[in-house]
């Protein structure tokens, strides 16, 4: 099968790699679709993967063979999976939260290629008539949105704030909106992630560019003061911004005394921030990484039903012969929102 071999630095290669045996439980697909997710442009342009490593984890396809003792899945069936693959047996997957499992593995890659074997112990998700199947390659980064949402646990009729709106921040914005949030208030420099804010239900957006975020956001929420900070009244905010300095704005400026920070970025450098607004107003911070199968079963069933439609997210399709293109056109954040490679 022809694979996009990462080969060093903004590097992939499409060669020739051998099908392995299926294993037993072993499933093999053929990749339909398969998004670029941002942890890929990390791997790609700094080399955090070693070379030969092939990437994507944000995958859909058909089943073309099955390995022994397979019975629940046949030959053709449309299927995406849970690619975070849990221990079953610690403190933290017997509490569900499979996402923090010292011996989790995942997620599982190798979907930039032909051909994907799906690892015997992964969750399999069979897709229903009527599903499309690059809807189904939203599974992952939706789950991630999905989790945070659910971490934060917000009170759906006071304001929300969403602060980058890339994929995770736009799939938050979709849950929110699924889950029957009232306002919405999506922040980010860009127009076209603005504008599909837009086109997922986001009620406001503000152009963090031309526009003072905290007048923006005070205008819909209302203003509020606790001792000497002064501030608008969104009852959670959702950082997905991954920008260490908005952060203290978050706190001390956007977010309603007794409010919830929820942290869904990664930094590239530590934050500084000034607890003293975040004591003050007894501001909740709740991190959230990756998902849990609970959320995964939850993500799924908001694609299926129609509830979540992602495609308003894709903004360009690429051939496997042309995965270094897509890769550009994935880090041209002001013209593009999900990229698929469709082998
Ligand atoms: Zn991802
Ligand atoms: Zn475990």
């Amino acid at each position: 099968m022809r694979a996009g071999v990462y080969r060093g630095p903004s590097r992939i290669d499409v060669e020739e790699l051998d099908d392995p045996v299926l294993g037993e439980g072993e499933l093999r697909l053929d990749i339909a679709a398969c998004g670029i997710c941002g942890s890929d442009l990390h791997y790609y342009t700094e080399g955090w993967m070693p070379v030969g490593t092939v990437l994507g984890h944000e995958f859909a396809g058909v089943v073309s063979e099955i390995g022994p003792g397979v019975a629940d899945v046949a030959v053709g069936d449309r299927v995406t999976i849970n690619g975070i693959i849990g221990c079953g047996v610690c403190a933290l997957c017997r509490a569900g939260r499979q996402n923090l499992c010292p011996d989790k593995r995942g997620p599982s890659r190798g979907a930039f290629a032909e051909r994907f074997v799906v690892p015997a112990d992964a969750p399999v998700y069979r897709l229903p008539d009527g599903m499309a199947t690059d809807t189904a390659a939203f599974l992952e980064p939706l789950s991630t949105s999905l989790e945070a949402v659910r971490r934060a646990a917000p009170d759906l009729d006071e304001p929300i704030v969403v602060l980058g709106l890339g994929t995770i921040g736009l799939g938050v914005v979709a849950a929110l909106e699924a889950l029957g949030a009232t306002t919405v208030i999506g922040v980010d420099l860009s127009g076209l992630r603005l504008a599909t804010a837009r086109a997922l239900g986001a009620e406001v957006v503000v152009d963090g560019g031309s526009e003072d975020v905290v007048e923006a956001v005070s205008a819909v929420t209302g203003r509020s003061r606790q001792l000497r900070y002064e501030f608008a009244r969104a009852g959670t905010v959702f950082d997905c911004s991954g920008v260490g300095r908005l952060v203290g704005v978050e706190v001390e400026q956007l977010v309603r005394a007794g409010g919830t920070l929820c942290v869904v970025s990664l930094f590239e450098e530590p934050v500084a921030l000034d607890f003293n607004p975040l004591v003050r107003k007894e501001v909740d911070v709740v991190g959230s990484w990756a998902y849990t199968y609970a959320v995964v079963d939850e993500a799924f069933e908001l694609l299926a039903s129609g509830r979540v439609d992602p495609a308003p997210l894709v903004s360009h399709r690429f051939g496997l012969e042309d995965i270094n293109a897509a890769f550009a056109a994935q880090m041209d954040k002001d013209h593009s929102v999900k990229v698929l490679i469709e082998p």
